[in-house]
């Protein structure tokens, strides 16, 4: 079974994103579960938060929790590495209390240092939070390989999860991320190789989460652009591709594609039903 769903805003209550997810049908859905551009991270109002698991219950739906950007466990400076650990903290505190089983995080950027730096600070980092994970598992989510960042490649992400202590750590694949790092999806062989690379250095049983996002910029752009699902480079026949990979036909997808002149969450639900209808799914 196939469960997709959008990011979904907090702005009215953090139960509001997942009544809305549930009322437009979505089983699986993404949130921020503070502000997302602020290092302070409030802890979920109480009512609100029961209000939140009914919803989920009701709707039957599989939330997703993502870590603000500011996080940033590979940075060489001592107080964004300390404010990132407060920050992962805080939304492993507000993920147990909403009931929420998966927090996405980006592996952040070593700014020069070197990805030796890079992984042993973000291993470091997670080791020193992993006593209070519970239920909760932590997905390492790859990147466009834009200068610096960690986590472009596969082999890159498994350094991590075979690093750390805790077993409750897994993967989330974005598809605009894996394009713009050089994985051609479009192309059986490369899919193949990217599903191998995983397999071979991760295990494809730790992949949770796939983030759904066509790509704006050409392959190996290492450009972080989210597009319309079928209207980027990625396109219809890309995602067709993707999705005859057995693997990719069930589990969790988010879109995380943007709202503006040349689409919306509507437009790029129909785009990959109509994909997933061809594709048999
Ligand atoms: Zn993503």
């Amino acid at each position: 079974m196939i469960r997709y769903g959008f990011h979904m805003s907090i702005s009215g209550g953090i139960s509001n994103s997942a009544l809305e997810a549930g009322k437009s049908g979505f089983r699986t859905f993404q949130l921020f579960t503070a502000s997302s551009r602020s290092w302070k991270q409030n802890r979920p109002d109480k009512d609100d938060a029961a209000l939140f698991s009914n919803y989920l219950k009701q709707y039957d739906t599989i939330p997703f929790a993502h870590i603000p950007y500011l996080c940033n466990l590979a940075s060489p400076n001592r107080d964004v590495f300390n404010k990132s650990i407060k920050m992962l903290q805080a939304n492993i505190d507000n993920c147990n209390e909403l009931d929420i089983g998966y927090l996405v995080l980006h592996l952040g950027s070593h700014l020069g240092k070197g990805f030796g730096f890079g992984s042993h600070s973000i291993i470091k980092g997670i080791d020193s939070v992993s006593g209070s994970l519970g239920k909760l598992t932590l997905l390492l989510e790859n990147t466009s390989g834009y200068t610096n960042n960690v986590g472009a490649k596969f082999s890159e992400i498994a350094v991590v999860v075979n690093g750390v202590e805790t077993k409750n750590i897994g993967i989330c694949l974005d598809t605009c991320h894996a394009f713009a790092a050089g994985y051609d999806i479009r192309d059986k062989g490369s899919l193949k190789a990217m599903v191998d690379e995983i397999e071979d250095s991760i295990g494809m049983d730790k992949l949770k989460l796939v983030h759904l996002n066509d790509s704006k910029f050409d392959l190996g752009s290492t450009k972080d652009r989210h597009w319309h699902i079928g209207k980027g480079f990625i396109g219809e026949k890309g995602f067709e591709n993707f999705f005859s990979e057995k693997r990719f036909r069930q589990g969790c997808f988010v879109m995380e594609t943007p709202v503006n002149e040349d689409g919306d969450d509507f437009s790029n639900k129909e785009a990959l039903v109509k994909i997933m209808k061809k594709c048999g799914i």
